[in-house]
């Protein structure tokens, strides 16, 4: 059966966005089908997995009731202004509403050339399409926040990527919006309020019902994304490109390129081979979201109102991310040790392990899992270390009631490790998506310990360590 589309990004005015249609790829082929995600969303998975089914994600052909466009928006890169960048390789195909009411974005993303390709091929190759499949379905079994992958679709055509051709895929990415803080500055810089309103009234009618207004807006942006990033921290993800235009404001993880769940913990870490002054870091990464919804506040500006009073207020509403993030980050990581609701008078003997772990390369996912079972002492290159801290840690969780009910709950066993991603993609790029399923199967429940799945759960060798990741 058909997806029913009701699609509200088109019927805004014609300046939003570009209309134009997926390429036809030569040869499409269905790599993976998110049945469950299916499900959530409404959709016959058998009819997704049928002819139709591929003809409309791969984007060889248009279903019915389809309005396919690319999205304009603009973008702070790496802090330096880009007055247009939009959908240069993702075409919208249309919104869906779920069973429950929650509507979502049908994006395919590598479907080809748009008016905002600027000097790119509007293509993407399996490598980046499968590590986003991966990596968002995690981030979504964490529990956290995130686009979805819907499917992946090779499409026979092959992909010039650093002088080597590849194997070109579709991603199709399921989002409660594709709207991003970028998409409000392309208005504010066109001058267009007029456009300015229209997405905000968008906005909050699609995310933030109760939200009053530019400045409840920002609010309840802000307090997303205080809580997406504190959850990113406290699984030890680093996003890698926090461009304003790679910031959702629904909330939702969006834009994985050179990202990367880190091994062995430090808040410097860096994996992407285009941060080179460290920009993104794991440890920068509150401080660049409250940069952004700076970004958006100035975008806002012509609706809050003139001089003084208004940038107070847009400062004030900006600024309550501060004490979102660290009222959240100190939750998450409280319940990491063991807490259920750790207090400010906590911290020290959070940060404390933290450090330690940073100075003795200890692995971040198996030193929290390992507080429980025992074993997080041989994750640090001195134990010592970890010993001294654990007296006071012992000390503190006598007034816990359950803390390793608690901690069971907070660490993840197994996260979608880079040196495993690699491996996966290898694998497929050769015509064997095996590895790429057990993957999947594995990152499906990252809470529960399962012995046949240690390959997953282990750090990486040295030999097998992945330290750098591309878009
Ligand atoms: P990203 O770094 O993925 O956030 O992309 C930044 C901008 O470059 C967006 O406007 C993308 O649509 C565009 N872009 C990235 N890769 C390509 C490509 N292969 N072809 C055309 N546009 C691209
Ligand atoms: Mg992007
Ligand atoms: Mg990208």
């Amino acid at each position: 059966m058909t997806p029913r589309f009701d699609n509200s990004y088109a019927r805004l005015p014609g300046r939003f966005f570009e209309r134009v249609a997926p390429e036809v790829p030569p040869a499409p082929a269905l790599l993976a089908l998110n049945r469950g995600l299916a499900a959530r969303l409404g959709l016959d998975a058998d009819w997704l997995a049928g002819p139709e089914g591929l003809a409309m994600l791969s984007g060889a052909a248009l279903p019915e009731g389809a309005e396919p466009l690319a999205q304009a928006y603009a973008g702070h890169q790496f802090g330096g202004w880009v007055p247009q960048l939009g959908d240069g390789r993702a075409v919208l195909l249309g919104e869906v509403v779920a069973p429950d009411g929650a509507r979502f974005d049908i994006q395919l993303k590598g479907a080809g050339q748009t008016p905002f390709s600027r000097r790119g091929d509007g293509r993407a190759w399996l490598g980046p399409v499968l590590r986003e499949y991966v990596v968002s379905e995690a981030m979504a079994a964490l529990g956290l926040p995130t686009t979805r992958a819907l499917a992946a679709v090779a499409t026979g055509t092959a992909v010039v990527r650093d002088g080597f051709a590849r194997p070109g895929g579709v991603l199709v990415r399921v989002a409660a919006s594709h709207i991003r803080v970028g998409t409000f500055q392309y208005f504010v810089a066109r001058g267009d309020t007029e456009a300015l309103q229209l997405l905000t009234d968008h906005v909050i009618a699609r995310h933030y019902p109760g939200a009053e207004g530019p400045l409840g807006l920002i609010r309840a942006v802000a307090a997303a994304q205080a809580r997406l990033v504190a959850g990113w921290l406290s699984v030890g993800f680093i996003h890698g490109v926090m461009n304003t235009d790679n910031m959702a404001v629904s909330g939702e993880t969006i834009d994985y390129g050179p990202c990367a769940f880190m091994d062995h913990y430090h808040p410097a870490k860096v994996f992407s081979s285009i941060d080179g002054h460290g920009r993104y870091a794991y440890g920068a990464q509150p401080q660049i979201a409250a940069w952004n919804l700076a970004q958006l506040a100035s975008s806002l500006l012509p609706l809050i109102g003139e001089g003084e009073a208004a940038i107070e207020a847009a400062t004030e509403a900006v600024d309550s991310f501060v004490p979102a993030f660290q009222a959240a980050w100190l939750d998450r990581f409280g319940r990491k040790i063991g807490i259920a609701a750790a207090g400010s008078e906590d911290l020290p003997l959070i940060e404390s392990l933290l450090n330690r772990m940073a100075t003795e390369r200890a692995d971040f996912t198996r030193s929290f899992r390992g507080l429980s079972t025992g074993w997080a002492r041989d994750e640090f290159t001195d134990p010592m270390a970890f010993d001294q801290w654990a007296e006071g840690w012992r000390t503190r969780l006598a007034q816990e009631a359950d803390p390793e009910a608690v901690m069971a709950a907070a660490n993840p066993v197994r996260i979608p490790r880079n040196h495993r991603i690699e491996e996966m993609i290898a694998a497929a790029v050769a015509g064997d998506m095996g590895p790429f399923r057990q993957l999947q199967a594995a990152l499906a429940e990252p809470y529960r310990p399962d012995p046949a799945l240690a390959r997953y759960e282990a750090a990486p060798l040295a030999s097998e360590a992945v330290t750098r990741t591309f878009c």
